[in-house]
């Protein structure tokens, strides 16, 4: 039982005291206990016998109260309520066994008998303590838990405070570390925008404040993209907290980062539209723009581009581009850069992927830099299109957020632009084909117009040939098609006419030996029927192989026409030998006569001269002509025997003297040796004199014309005739159709001398005819020399020459 001493007669109040639940104690100044109630007692362990009159820092031992106050309670009577704002303290004391415990302590200073003192009412808080820490330790537990989650949590109270925010949602929305508590409708609800990453929410629209608005929400789409962070992607729950009874708390939202989830997709579906693209395009064109299309929609992006490298191989034209709907940039798609200019000359010449995160930041001078900002566009990559080695074109990709370079997206961009180059090659090689195939129709088209057999044959190593083309299969040589497989060579060699045969297995050896060759000759055709083929044969190698190319063409036709041709020709030498030349014989032969008629006038004289003059040169002409009929029939005919080559020289050099002489010109003839020949003196004495004719004729006054014979010291048996003259020559370039008929050298044309162009031709066949050869040359100093070679002994049954 405690007693409460000093209180006076207030006998009712010092029994409620000792029956009070609550420890109350009384103090003088001097800290020593004055009252002591039973809670007190069972309190601190000390009966009130022995508490009172005791300073209570002695047997309360408050460590924190005098930590706190100094002196303990002395000093807080000094100071009184001054240091106590509400009179109340919290605070640790131990009882008698030592126990420390927490107390809350209600102080009460009493001054009333002039001598202050203190009451106090004691209450142990120990439980109350322990409940907080419990509070406290459970909170702890509780953010532990879930920090330790990957799932983003977000709680906001009935105020809309967000009072918990986890390691996973601070780290999504980038809240600093010591963030002051944020409303719901706080910063952070800036930075959400809808899946489509580009459209703000509004504040009432976010999760958190549609939950706290009383919905409940299931996997919301969205995109949080706070300043200076990646992008990234979350499907969200939220829903309000309430009490069972129904009380509101506030809300909840959990955020499941889906980025790395969706961006797997998206690469996947871009993969997949390209595929699909690549599996439908019906050409390169399409497959440019398929591929932009169906890789910016995949992406969410805003823009591509193809540019392809030109067949000169010295610029990239922009042959398509794609943007999204509203989007104000695009590529003119004549457009042309060269290697290194622009971003996607520059990825040609590096050959390489080029990521600009931030067109703005970029200090390169792209020429359309500012209108793709302008437009919004603000990163952009670029990546070689390739076949092999070789760059085909680039694909440009533009987006309108800042991305920051992810290796991810350019292996897969990397993995579309070598599909496409496959495909592009595929389809080169397709289009080649295809190509290929119409120059072949157009080639079979021409050639079946033709009638000629148009073939090529391969020459293999042993000999053999192989068939490798046919355009007729040889109909036209064997008046029936083979077939395609036939053995031609075989067939050719088999159907060939047997007075060719040794012409043709010369002609077959020069073409299986790589040679030029053609041949005019005859086959019995598969019908029985003899033609005449003319074959051309041209080898050509490649790569190590030999082939032959060549055209057979059906000449019986041509060979018909010619003895037809040859026929008529007789016929019209035969006709002019004595429709014309008879007559003209008539005519010189009375001419003759009325010259040498005397008693004739000067006129008279002088017109019979001039028919004398002229109808010897139609005489003449008529020969000349006649000569060449019969030259061109292979007619011309020679009678020879043995003469003096000399003597006939000399005689035609005495006949030309005079006309040398009024020429004004020096005849000289070196004739000492004897040379007898086998010849037709006639036709022999017609090459001298045409040679002579011509040496005057186009010899200007003072030149001289030197004839001379002799045996050739080379080929033995041989006679020489040389004619040679100082006169107006022929240019060296004309001299290979000197002796073509109707030829007449420009020399002799600027000098106006006239001359039909026959005589050499004649003289050449004349010349040929007897086995020799006749040549021209310039003179050395001026002028010309013609040179005839002879065989000096020709066998006298020696056949014409054709
Ligand atoms: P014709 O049929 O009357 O003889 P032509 O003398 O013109 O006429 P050719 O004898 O065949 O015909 O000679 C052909 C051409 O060759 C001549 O026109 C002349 O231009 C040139 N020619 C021939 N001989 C000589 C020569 N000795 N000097 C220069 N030019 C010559
Ligand atoms: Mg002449």
């Amino acid at each position: 039982m405690g007693t409460v001493g000093h209180l006076g007669d207030a006998k009712a109040l010092q029994a409620i005291l000792e029956r009070a639940r609550d420890a109350f104690i009384s103090l003088d100044a001097a800290g020593t206990i004055r009252a002591w109630n039973a809670a007190a007692e069972r309190l601190f362990g000390w009966p009130a016998e022995e508490a009172v009159g005791r300073r209570v820092t002695d047997l309360l031992a408050p460590p924190s109260l005098r930590a706190r106050y100094g002196e303990g309670l002395a000093y807080l009577l000094e100071h009184g309520p001054a240091v106590l704002p509400d009179h109340r303290l919290e605070l640790t004391v131990t009882d008698r066994g030592g126990r420390e415990f927490p107390i809350e302590m209600a102080l009460q200073v009493d001054d009333e008998h002039g001598a202050p003192a203190i009451h106090a009412f004691v209450h142990d808080i120990s439980e109350r303590h322990a409940a907080r820490r419990q509070l406290e330790e459970e909170r702890t537990f509780l953010q532990t838990l879930l920090d330790s989650l990957q799932v983003g949590v977000m709680a906001c109270d009935t105020d809309g405070r967000l009072t918990l925010v986890n390691q996973a949602a601070r780290q999504l929305h980038r809240f600093p570390a010591e963030s002051a508590a944020e409303d719901l409708h706080g910063p952070h609800s800036r930075h959400l925008f809808a899946p489509d990453g580009r459209t703000p929410l509004r504040p009432e629209q976010t999760p958190l404040a549609r939950a706290f608005a009383g919905e409940q929400i299931e996997g919301q789409h969205l995109v949080i993209r706070p300043p200076g962070a990646g992008t990234r992607r979350c499907v969200v729950n939220s829903r309000p907290i309430a009490t069972p009874d129904g009380r509101r708390l506030g809300a909840v939202s959990a955020l499941h980062d889906i980025t790395d989830q969706h961006r797997a997709q998206v690469l996947r579906d871009a993969q997949h539209a390209v595929a699909q693209v690549l599996a439908e395009a019906a050409g390169s064109e399409q497959v440019s723009a398929g591929v932009l299309t169906a890789v910016v929609r995949a992406l969410d992006w805003s823009y591509g581009e193809y540019w392809q490298i030109g067949s000169t191989q010295n610029h990239l034209t922009c042959v398509g581009s794609w943007g999204r709907p509203g989007l104000s940039f695009t590529c003119d798609p004549e457009m042309r850069v060269q290697p290194g200019q622009g971003l996607a000359g520059l990825v040609w010449a590096t050959g390489r992927a080029t990521w600009i995160s931030d067109l703005g930041a970029d200090p390169r001078p792209f020429a359309r830099r500012q209108d793709a900002l302008r437009a919004g566009l603000r990163t952009a990559v670029a990546l070689p299109v390739r076949s092999g080695d070789q760059v085909l074109g680039v694909l440009i990709f533009c987006s309108d957020a800042v991305q920051e370079p992810d290796d991810d997206l350019v292996a897969m961009l990397d993995g579309v632009c070598a599909h496409v180059g496959r495909y592009l090659e595929r389809r080169r090689a397709e289009e080649l084909a295809l190509a290929l195939a119409a120059s072949r129709r157009h080639f079979d088209q021409v050639v079946s117009q033709i009638d000629d057999n148009v073939w090529t044959i391969e020459i293999l190593p042993d000999g053999r040939t192989r068939s490798v083309y046919q355009s007729q299969r040889a109909a036209g040589i064997f008046g029936d098609p083979v077939p395609d497989d036939s053995d031609i060579s075989g067939l050719l060699l088999q159907q060939i006419h047997p007075d060719d045969r040794e012409a043709y297995t010369a002609f077959d050896s020069r073409v299986r030996s790589g040679e030029n060759a053609q041949i005019e000759c005859r086959f019995v055709g598969l019908d029985g029927v003899v033609r005449w083929i003319w074959i051309r044969s041209t080898p050509r190698r490649e790569g190590g192989r030999l082939f032959a190319d060549g055209i057979s063409t059906d000449v019986t036709e041509h060979h018909r026409l010619a003895e037809e041709h040859d026929r008529m020709k007789d016929e019209l030498v035969a006709l002019v030998s004595h429709e014309l030349r008879n007559p003209i014989g008539a005519i010189r032969g009375y001419v003759e006569m009325l010259v040498d008629t005397p008693g004739l006038t000067e006129t008279q004289r002088t017109f019979a001269g001039i028919i004398d003059r002229t109808s010897a040169h139609l005489l003449r002409l008529v020969d000349d002509l006649l000569d060449l009929a019969r030259l061109d029939a292979g007619h011309i005919t020679i009678d020879p025997r043995p003469i003096s080559l000399t003597r006939l020289v000399r005689q035609a050099v005495d006949d030309h003297r005079a006309a040398a002489e009024s020429g004004h010109l020096d005849l000289v003839a070196d004739l000492d040796l004897q040379l007898p020949v086998n010849a037709d003196p006639l036709r022999l004495r017609q090459v001298l004199d045409n040679l002579l004719s011509n040496a005057i004729k186009y010899t200007p006054e003072g030149g001289a014309v030197t004839v001379g014979i002799g045996a050739d010291e080379e080929g033995e048996g041989t006679a020489v005739v040389t004619v040679a003259d100082t006169g107006i020559g022929i240019p060296p370039e004309q001299y290979p159709l000197l002796f073509t008929r109707f030829f007449r050298a420009s020399t002799a044309q600027e000098a106006g001398i006239k001359g039909t162009g026959l005589g050499l031709a004649i003289t050449k066949a004349i010349v040929e005819a007897h086995g020799g050869v006749i040549t021209a040359a310039p003179r050395e100093g001026g002028g010309t020399v013609l040179t005839v070679r002879l065989p000096a002994s020709l066998p006298s049954a020696a056949s014409p020459a054709g």
